[in-house]
Order: structure tokens, then C-alpha cells, then sequence
């Protein structure tokens, strides 16, 4: 049984009923301007009913779900020398197509079906179009794919392996956003863009009340990758939802880590305002210029009182190799920015404080990232004796 749920505007507050052509509340999206977050973003509100469990409040029943191993990811407890005695690493690149991705396009596959529709598109850095390739492939659906020119080529091969129509798109992920909302538009295809179909919020809350399942109690910090912002966005909708259907009484400090480079967030919360960025950082999958779910980022980080900070490109990179050979995780740059940004105000926190860092995809996505900071051997070895 699910509970009864409708779309809630997260601006004006407006309610509609959850169906495929609605994605933005059609009266603040009127008031969208060039060059800044989306507005009029929906989220999904529900009836409560006593006797559900936290993983019952979906949009979508059960049986609509294709059966895939999506979610439901390893947390567990570091040993990092120096750092806290509670960090715990909540291991997202564990996921099918190896991102936290994957919980969204789930969400959007089984709403697909639900309602009969054969095609999903998406603009994606990378991620987002190789999960929606690999689980539209899962659950007999086309998907599109829409990816920069120079996404890494690991995720345009993912993309390919699984059969998705990929299309490289000249100019960034921004540019790609736009082109593929047209060509949704266009065909009557459904668009899984990130933050534009309300989806993507409500499938990325799993991952907040897995935390909830798997800890005895909440942690205090959870660190968080931010590009766009829905990945933030979907966790603080998932706590929202605890608290808000009685399961827990608090909502966590949530820390937004964004790049120095692509920074938008960081720099709203801090000045009040979005400014345009032109974003530069190697860490590709947190590389937005205009982070979609800015708005809604920013509501939720005022609310609760979350914090964002910024890490360069090198400090990524060298928390990267750092967490692969403390822990045995090699995860992507965007996601070692989370390592990245604990280490940089690991100070700050006290010293019993029980601190979670979502990593969010696997390290093998980038490879040409992660070389930078390796030595390769020189040269083959031939005998045992060349060795100094
Ligand atoms: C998409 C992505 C992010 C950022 O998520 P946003 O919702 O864009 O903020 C972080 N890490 C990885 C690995 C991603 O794929």
C-alpha cells in the first residue's frame, strides 16, 4: 500500500496531481529567466497513514519498480588515522550503473512504465545519462542521452555498453540541459533532467532514510557533493519526510561541498543570490554553471541551518588518492570532494560528533582524473635484478 501523493510547489505552495506532463509548477516556472536555477520546482507531499514504513512513501507502486540492485548501499565505519572516531563512508559508486544516480533513474523508470511511456531523455555531465542508460536498458525502456562533448569517456562507454541513443552535445552540460529539453518537448519523450522532473528529488531520498535504517541514531554531519543541488535537495527531502511522518525528530547538518570552480551554491548562501559561474574543475560531475535545483538548495540550506564550503581541484585529487589508500574506496573526483571537505574543516567538529560522507560514484568513471597524482613504472621489467 502506498500513501496518497500530489506535487507540491516548493515556491508558492500550489498543489497538482502528479502526471507525467507536469515538471515545473506552471505558474513560478513563468517567472524563470535566462541564466538562473529553475523555478517553480515540485515536490512530492504526501498523506500519511499509520503503519507505513519510511521506504513506503512513494509516488509509485511497488509493483511498477524494476527489480535491480539500486539503493540499499554499504555504510560503514572508517579508520582513518586522525579523523573522527564515528566517520562513516555511505558507499554510493556501489550502485548498478556505480553512482547514487541510479536511485533517481529508478524513480523515473517505474513512473515510466506506470503510466506506459517507451522513452526517457536526460542531460547528464556524465552520471545521470549512463544510470538512466543502464536502468531504462533494465526495464525495457529507450532512453536518450544528451552529454558534453568532453564527459569523461568512461560514462559516454557505459552510456553505449548499454544501448542508449547517446548524442555528444557541443558546448557543456548546461547547453546539453537545454537541447534535450527540446528534444523531450519535441518527441513527447519523458525528460528525467535533474531537478525539472520532481522525480529525481523524491528517488534521491532513499539514500537519507537508508542512513536512518542503518545507524542507530542519526548522524550529526553528512557531507554531500553539490553540482545542481538535488542530490542535497533529495536528501533533506528524505529527512524532511521522517520528521514530517513521524519517525524521527531532527534533521541532520548537512555540509554541501562544491569545487572552488563551480561554485554557485556556495556562493547564493553565502551573498543571497545566484550569480552566473563559469564553471572550471575536473571534477566533472559537480561542474554546473547554473545548478538547476539551485532555489531549492538554497531553501533547504537556510532552513535547517545546513553550511556549504568549496575545495580546489588539487585538494580533490589528493583526497582522493588518500581515501582509496586508507579505506579501499577509489571514488570519483566529485565524490573524493566530500573527503576533500571534511578534512578541511575537520577541525571545526567535535570530537563525538557522528559524521557520514556520501560518496557518490566509483573512481574507474575518470580515470584520466586520477592519473594525475600516480606514478606509473617507468619501464617493464624483464629479471627480478633490474629491480632497485
Ligand atoms: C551528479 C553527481 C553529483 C552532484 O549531484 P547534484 O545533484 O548535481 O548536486 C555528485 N557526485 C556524483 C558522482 C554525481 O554523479
Amino acid at each position: 500500500m502506498i500513501p496518497q501523493s500530489q506535487y507540491i510547489c516548493s515556491e508558492c505552495g500550489k498543489r497538482y496531481e502528479i502526471l507525467p506532463e507536469i515538471m515545473l509548477c506552471p505558474d513560478c516556472s513563468k517567472k524563470q529567466q535566462p541564466n538562473e536555477p529553475l523555478r517553480g520546482i515540485l515536490e512530492v507531499e504526501y498523506s500519511p497513514l499509520p503503519g507505513l514504513r519510511p521506504g513506503d512513501y512513494l509516488p509509485v507502486e511497488p509493483r511498477f519498480f524494476p527489480q535491480l540492485p539500486v539503493g540499499n548501499t554499504p555504510l560503514w565505519k572508517t579508520a582513518i588515522s586522525g579523523t573522527h572516531r564515528e566517520l562513516y563512508i555511505k558507499d554510493d559508486s556501489r550502485n548498478l550503473s556505480a553512482s547514487f544516480k541510479d536511485r533517481a533513474s529508478l524513480l523515473v523508470a517505474a513512473f515510466a512504465i506506470r503510466h506506459g511511456i517507451s522513452e526517457v531523455a536526460v542531460a547528464s555531465t556524465g552520471n545521470a545519462g549512463s544510470s538512466m542508460a543502464a536502468i531504462a536498458a533494465a526495464s525495457g525502456l529507450k532512453s536518450t542521452i544528451f552529454l558534453p562533448e568532453k564527459a569523461p569517456r568512461a560514462k559516454m562507454i557505459q552510456a553505449l555498453q548499454y544501448g542508449a541513443r547517446l548524442i555528444t552535445v557541443d558546448g557543456n552540460y548546461d547547453k546539453a540541459f537545454d537541447l534535450s529539453l527540446e528534444y523531450s518537448d519535441k518527441y513527447g519523450v519523458l525528460s528525467r533532467n535533474t531537478a525539472y522532473n520532481p522525480l529525481t528529488i523524491e528517488g534521491k531520498k532513499s539514500a537519507a532514510i537508508e542512513l536512518f535504517q542503518q545507524m542507530e541514531s542519526l548522524p550529526d554531519y553528512i557531507f554531500v557533493p553539490c553540482g545542481d543541488g538535488v542530490i542535497l535537495g533529495g536528501m533533506y527531502k528524505g529527512f524532511r519526510d521522517l520528521l514530517r511522518y513521524g519517525f524521527t525528530e531532527r534533521i541532520p547538518l548537512l555540509v554541501a561541498v562544491q569545487a572552488e570552480g563551480s561554485a554557485a551554491i556556495f556562493n547564493a548562501l553565502r551573498d543571497g543570490k545566484f550569480h552566473p559561474v563559469r564553471s572550471h574543475t575536473l571534477a566533472d560531475s559537480i561542474a554546473v554553471d547554473v545548478p538547476r535545483g539551485g532555489y531549492y538548495a538554497l531553501q533547504q540550506l537556510q532552513r535547517y541551518g545546513g553550511r556549504a564550503i568549496t575545495v580546489t581541484d588539487t585538494a580533490i585529487l589528493i583526497a582522493q588518492k588518500k581515501l582509496s589508500g586508507a579505506t579501499g574506496l577509489f571514488a570519483e573526483p566529485a565524490a573524493a570532494a566530500v573527503y576533500a571537505g571534511y578534512e578541511k574543516i575537520r577541525a571545526e567538529l567535535p570530537e563525538n560528533a557522528r559524521i557520514v560522507l556520501l560518496i557518490t560514484g566509483s573512481g574507474l568513471k575518470d580515470i584520466d582524473s586520477a592519473v594525475k597524482e600516480l606514478k606509473f613504472p617507468k619501464k617493464a621489467l624483464s629479471k627480478i635484478g633490474e629491480l632497485a
